[in-house]
């Protein structure tokens, strides 16, 4: 008599379609691209690639992504301090960060 509509997995979090709703993913096989930590937008990577979405289970990184980084500022992916290769300063702190992915995926 009743019907049920399947419940969405929302163990990630609600997909947000809100104005730079970004989703945040963990998956440690899907290929990360890189971005500017202080980018004002994360929606376009190094390497051109558009995403919507941040993947904090990263174990393979873009190639190309690396490669147009190392070509901004050779080493920063060897370096022991992260430097942005974008303007060769260091990366804000981890816990900033969160602040910020915290931010872009929040739905509100
Ligand atoms: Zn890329
Ligand atoms: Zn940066």
């Amino acid at each position: 008599m009743s019907t049920r509509a399947p419940i969405p997995d929302t163990s990630l979090g609600q997909q947000a379609h809100a104005e730079g709703g970004y989703q945040l993913i963990a998956k440690p096989d899907e290929v990360t691209h890189l971005v500017c930590c202080r980018d004002a937008s994360w929606g376009k990577a190094f390497c051109g690639a558009v995403t919507s979405e941040i993947n904090f289970s990263v174990q393979r990184l873009c190639t190309m992504c690396v490669e147009e980084a190392e070509a901004m500022l050779p080493g920063c992916s060897t370096n022991e301090e992260t430097l942005c290769p974008v303007d060769g300063n260091r990366c804000p702190d981890e816990h900033e960060i969160e602040l910020r992915i915290a931010r872009a995926t929040d739905p509100t």
